[in-house]
């Protein structure tokens, strides 16, 4: 019987960290490991990046193809990240079409050539309906943030990512685009 609680414990600990569409992390994980490696990391002294990035004019797939068609989508992208990232990097589902990745060990440049990778390979994905009678290619923006380098603590991370990812959507989309240092990361260089 304590086998079974064990295995059952574990399975529910899996269900309960899990996207339920896409199969990978959800956002709750994906805080709590933040936080974890960013303790770890402040201990250690080294970097920790991360890539937020969301979908293109997603709406228009979803109103043009329905929604069953953007689940596909989503599904692809998350297989198509998951299966390119290293062991120790992990990729969550952050909302509805946004997603996030992690970095241990990971300073601006190498995240984000990574992430310029990733951007690249979701865009020479081909998504079909279950007919396979719609074939469409999707593209993604990407914003990419690094602690201590550009964002002193959680908070800050996640916020500057997101900025750049809105400027990365203001240039045009289907690109990635850097955070600007912080504030407190500006006067901590002066
Ligand atoms: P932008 O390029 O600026 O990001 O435009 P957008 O159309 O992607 O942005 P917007 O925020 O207007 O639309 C996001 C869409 O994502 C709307 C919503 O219906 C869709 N969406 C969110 N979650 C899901 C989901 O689980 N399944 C499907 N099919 N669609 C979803
Ligand atoms: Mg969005
Ligand atoms: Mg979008």
């Amino acid at each position: 019987i304590a086998i079974e609680n064990a295995k059952l414990y574990e399975q529910l600990q899996e269900y309960a960290n899990t996207d339920g569409l896409t199969q990978i992390y959800n956002r709750v994980f994906f805080q709590n490991r933040l936080y974890e490696e960013l303790t770890r990391a402040t201990k250690q002294g080294y970097e920790v990046s991360i890539i937020l990035f969301d979908i293109d004019d997603f709406k228009i797939y979803n109103d043009t193809y329905g929604h069953l068609f953007g689940d596909t989508v989503l599904q692809s992208i998350a297989m198509t990240v998951r299966e390119s990232i290293r062991k120790d990097d992990i990729v969550a589902r952050f909302g509805g079409e946004e997603f996030v990745v992690l970095l241990p060990h990971t300073g601006k440049e190498t995240a984000y050539e990574k992430a310029e990778e990733l951007r690249k390979k979701i865009s020479e994905l081909v998504v079909c309906d279950s007919n396979n009678s719609v074939v469409k290619s999707v593209s993604v923006s990407m914003g990419v943030s690094t602690f201590p380098t550009l964002a002193k603590n959680q908070l800050e991370l996640i916020n500057s990512a997101d900025e750049a990812l809105y400027m990365a959507k203001k240039q045009g989309k289907n690109c990635v685009a850097i955070a600007e240092p912080s504030e407190t990361n500006l006067n901590a260089e002066a």
